[in-house]
């Protein structure tokens, strides 16, 4: 193992989704959403600058967020359920550092044996009704240099530690010296291409292994 932690963006890492952009849609804003997901993962946009705006329009209510858990499951990338064997099989500390909502992500989680302190994503709060009524404003994944800050709480010893992920703020955990494996085989971006430590794209997630074992 060329490290000892091993962490993974998910939406668009280990599902084919954008959570927030698949609850958009349900709502029929999804090009909207889509358009500023992209500004933000592409570097164009301040990920705080679109997080509350996304969410405000959107208002997911907690039977969203569950069936939202669902397709993560469904729409599970190639190779993710290999990856997540090999690298506990090697004794590997995985976490998923997301900036999507907490309670969509945790059934994937579980559905990959990572328990739920490994899970790092923004929690949203439902009034009795079930109606969405704010998220955590307080969570770093919320804004932009996010995942570096995670990456220090979850490292403070500072032992080699690797992030895979597509997007703009998964690039931040290099400025903490994390290293970085763009995944390219659901959406490509250029930023990530050129900044990133190593680069994959194949379709298959099998082919980041290679950079971490
Ligand atoms: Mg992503």
């Amino acid at each position: 193992m060329k490290f000892e932690i091993v962490c993974f963006d998910c939406d668009s890492t280990l599902s084919y989704i954008e959570g927030i952009d698949q609850c958009a849609r349900a709502v029929s804003l999804g090009v909207e959403m889509e358009m500023l997901t992209n500004a933000a993962m592409n570097g164009e946009l301040a990920l705080e600058d679109v997080y509350q705006q996304r969410l405000e329009l959107i208002r997911p209510r907690a039977v969203e967020v569950t069936a939202l858990a669902d397709i993560y499951i469904k729409t599970m990338v190639d190779g993710v359920r290999e990856v997540f064997a090999t690298l506990a099989a090697k004794g590997a500390e995985v976490h998923i550092i997301s900036g999507g909502l907490r309670q969509a992500i945790l059934p994937l989680a579980a559905e990959l044996n990572i328990p739920v302190a490994n899970v790092h994503a923004v929690d949203i709060y439902f009034n009795a009704d079930g109606h969405y009524i704010g998220f955590d404003m307080d969570s770093p994944l919320a804004r932009s240099g996010g995942k570096a800050q995670v990456c220090q709480q979850i490292n403070p010893t500072g032992k080699k530690m690797v992030l895979v992920g597509d997007g703009k703020t998964d690039l931040e955990a290099q400025t903490v010296g994390v290293q970085v494996i763009g995944y390219g085989g659901v959406v490509r971006r250029e930023i990530v291409a050129q900044q990133a430590d190593f680069y994959v794209d194949e379709a298959n997630l099998t082919a980041v292994l290679e950079y971490i074992l």
